[in-house]
């Protein structure tokens, strides 16, 4: 069977970052890029808020120039992508979806999450022409004019925050008649001015010629007095949550109630000795480029550190 002493499963900003370092490090990392190539970051339009870019970079570029890094050093990037694996004993034996084994002494997990979206025709139709699930990335784009975050926990009401302080207008579309986040995001939504909360509403479409122009509603759906209604808007922000890439380590890994691959302190180190985790994967709370990077950074340096401390393996 093959053998590697780092497989990095995933990429991203999080998988290309370990690769970097553990090619750096002469461990000759092998990459399974898995279904999305370059991760989230791929789905993007421009990327601002990345240091080093003071002019922005297009998120496919920069995920190419990670890849281009990580290639430099050595790693080894295949296109497969890991479906199984064995994390029981050691060496961990994991196998990609055409049946191959590979033996790796380590195993550092960078499969990201996926926003999760309402499921309609036009999220995709519209999708980086107005649809984004992150305020943080594309809510510059947005200066002085009108959007609209779907959810009522706090990261939507973080988004509409954010939102507020570039848009003319923010409307907040929530289904229940009240909202799930915590009292302080809650008032602090409740007391700016430009945010106006749509409790009891859903969103049925989107319209618009050449991007978002506005969103169908409908309040009280299901229920008396239920009336349908547009809102004019130039985007439109999904907040109902993110859901971790993680049902292969189901069983294998301990995981948070959400699946969220659970670390130790503040090493990226899991539940099983030699199985790292970084990125998205592992971070319920910031889910930003930069973060991933840096986790990927740190779960390259576990590695390492293991397999010196593990020099039986
Ligand atoms: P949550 O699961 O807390 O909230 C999701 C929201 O989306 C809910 O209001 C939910 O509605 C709504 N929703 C889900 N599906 C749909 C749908 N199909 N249509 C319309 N609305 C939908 O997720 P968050 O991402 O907000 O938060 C995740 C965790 O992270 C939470 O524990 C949160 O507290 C934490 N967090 C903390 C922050 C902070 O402390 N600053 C910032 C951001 C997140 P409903 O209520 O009806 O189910």
């Amino acid at each position: 069977m093959e053998q590697t002493r780092v497989l990095i499963i995933g990429s991203g900003p999080a998988g290309y970052t370990a690769g970097i370092y553990a090619s750096r490090a002469a461990l000759k990392p092998v990459i399974y890029e898995g279904m999305q190539p370059g991760g989230q970051l791929t789905q993007t339009t421009e990327i601002e808020n990345f240091p080093g870019y003071p002019e922005g970079i297009q998120g496919t570029d920069m995920m190419e120039d990670f890849r281009k890094q990580a290639l430099r050093f050595g790693a080894e990037i295949r296109s497969e992508i890991i479906t199984k694996v064995d994390f029981s004993k050691r060496p961990f034996v994991c196998e990609d979806e055409r049946g191959n084994q590979i033996a790796a002494e380590t195993v550092i997990i960078c499969t990201g999450a996926a926003a999760k979206y309402l499921g309609l025709d036009d999220e995709k139709k519209f999708m980086g022409m107005g649809v984004s699930a992150c305020a943080t990335c594309d809510g510059f784009f947005y200066r002085k004019k009108t959007v609209a975050v779907v959810g009522g926990g706090d990261t939507a009401c973080e988004e509409a925050l954010y939102l507020a302080s570039l848009a003319k207008k923010v409307y907040l579309i929530v289904r229940k008649d009240y909202l799930r986040a915590s009292d302080v995001m809650k008032r602090r939504v409740e007391n700016t001015e430009n945010i106006e909360i749509l409790f009891k509403c859903n969103t049925i479409g989107l319209f618009g010629e050449d991007g978002v122009e506005g969103a169908h509603l409908v309040r009280n759906l299901g229920e008396e007095g239920e009336e349908k209604f547009d809102i004019a808007i130039d985007g439109f922000f999904l907040a109902i949550g993110h859901k971790p890439n993680t049902d292969l380590f189901k069983g294998q890994l301990e995981l948070d109630e959400e699946g969220y691959i659970k670390v130790k302190g503040a090493t990226t180190h899991t539940s099983v000795e030699g199985v790292m985790a970084a990125g998205d994967c592992a971070d319920p709370r910031y889910r930003q480029a930069i973060c991933a990077a840096g986790t990927g950074c740190r779960a390259a340096l576990d590695a390492e550190k293991f397999l010196m401390e593990h020099a039986e393996l």
